[in-house]
């Protein structure tokens, strides 16, 4: 964060290093004049710039107080240690994907991959908590199929899947692509989990046996909010289908999707009254065959726009990257949030930062900090990830706040107050955490 760190951790300091060269060359006492008075306006120029390049990436001072915060991290997939291991962590694991193009930052062999490795390898893995802890996260949120010890309260706050509800009829015709055809029947295997029974006769009798049940045992068992990762199985178009035609459609008698619309909104609503979130994958993701229009967040405005959905919040995961805009205008909805986790992982400080920026200058209540820690490969466990997405995360969020310190938009007090609510109080608040 501070010039300092970023020298030791391998930032790369070119591009403020190299106007100062040439601001030094330029700079008239090194070549042997006598006083300001003498200058051109040219070598003033020159001057100039060199105080403004020789300013740290991030205030000191900010810097310092991001890196204290005790993070409440709004979406990870921590991975309990031990035997057997633990396949809980997701329910559509990117292991299961056809081959695809890796972002070249978090390769296997990039730099910030070797630094996350040296600096976690000394942390005792086996302890979930000391994870966090080297972290500076407080508490993290577990999106998983179950909890499962010792990832589990306090540090840890259990987010279930409830994706697998959506699709109880034949997915055959939904597996359009080799991700989907892996996809879809580790859906139904979890269905299956949650309802081994044959499918109830008639679709009240599936909301009522199947449905609800899942969201109030998801609830019993310590769930904060519930997670939709359907981008990866379909578009966010999500429609308002009469009950009449979600019941012929569960009969096999009309269009699927009505049935899986239906359904969603039945688990959005009673998400409300249980007072759990909703989180949606928004962000163009894994995958070779990643649809990635089909995940614009705009797709989602009808649903947001309804009045009957004004009681459940939803949590627009990852920052809805690349539509960064978009996200901007709908988190005016008042039950609209969003974090920039995935980004922190696969993007730099300086993209993330811009990002952050148009959020934090229209609804900075609406903003959370999250890591999206996850098991991709033997090199990167969750921890390594956690490491990447966290530095990546503050020092993103750190950048964006000084630059609204030095455009005056902002003081120094506002901005340490912003960055407490970015990393903290936004969760704090809208989880109702203490
Ligand atoms: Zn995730």
């Amino acid at each position: 964060m501070s010039c300092e760190k970023c020298a030791k951790t391998g930032t790369d300091h070119s591009v403020p290093r190299r106007p100062r060269r040439r601001a030094e060359a330029a700079d008239p006492v090194a070549g042997g004049q006598s006083g300001l008075s003498r200058l051109s306006p040219l070598p003033l120029l020159a001057l100039f710039l060199t105080a403004c390049t020789q300013q740290p990436r991030i205030d000191p001072q900010l810097a310092s107080e991001i890196e204290k915060i005790k993070a409440i991290d709004n979406h990870a997939h921590p991975v309990r240690p031990g035997n057997p291991p633990d396949t809980d962590f997701d329910a559509l694991p990117v292991e299961h994907l056809d081959p695809y193009s890796e972002p070249i930052r978090t390769r296997a062999d990039s730099p910030i991959v070797a630094e996350a490795r040296q600096k976690m390898q000394n942390v005792d893995k086996s302890n979930s908590a000391a994870v966090l802890d080297a972290l500076g996260i407080d508490v993290m949120l577990a999106n998983r199929v179950t909890m499962s010890p010792p990832v589990t309260e306090p540090r840890f706050r259990f987010v279930g899947y409830v994706d697998a509800l959506m699709y109880p009829l034949d997915n055959t015709p939904m597996m359009k692509d080799p991700d989907k055809k892996a996809f879809f029947p580790l859906e139904e295997a979890l269905l299956k989990r949650y309802y081994p029974d044959p499918k109830p006769a008639t679709l009240d009798d599936y909301l009522d046996k199947v449905v609800r049940p899942v969201l109030e045992a998801h609830k019993k068992s310590g769930a904060i909010a519930e997670k939709f990762e359907m981008a990866y199985l379909r578009a966010l178009d999500v429609g308002n289908p009469s009950k009449q035609d979600a019941e012929k459609a569960y009969l096999g008698e009309g269009a699927y999707k009505d049935l899986q619309d239906y359904i969603f909104r039945f688990i959005a609503t009673e998400c409300g009254r249980l007072g759990m979130a909703i989180h949606i994958h928004v962000c163009a993701s894994a995958g070779a065959y990643f649809d990635i229009a089909g995940t614009n967040p705009i797709l989602l405005e009808p649903l947001l726009h309804d009045p009957a959905m004004r009681k459940t919040n939803f949590v627009l995961l990852h920052g809805g990257w690349p539509f960064i805009g978009e996200i901007t205008a709908l988190l005016e909805n008042p039950n609209v949030y969003t974090d920039f986790s995935e980004q922190t992982y696969n993007g730099y400080p300086r993209e993330v930062s811009v990002n952050i920026r148009k959020w934090l200058e229209y609804e900075p209540e609406k903003v959370m900090f999250a890591t999206d820690a996850y098991p991709f490969s033997k090199e990167i466990g969750w921890e390594e990830a956690g490491y990447i997405a966290n530095k990546t995360g503050r020092e993103a969020l750190g950048l964006a706040l000084t630059g609204m310190l030095r455009d005056e938009e902002i003081n120094r007090d506002r901005a340490i107050q912003l960055a407490r609510m970015v990393l903290r109080e936004n969760a704090r608040k809208l989880y109702n955490l203490n």
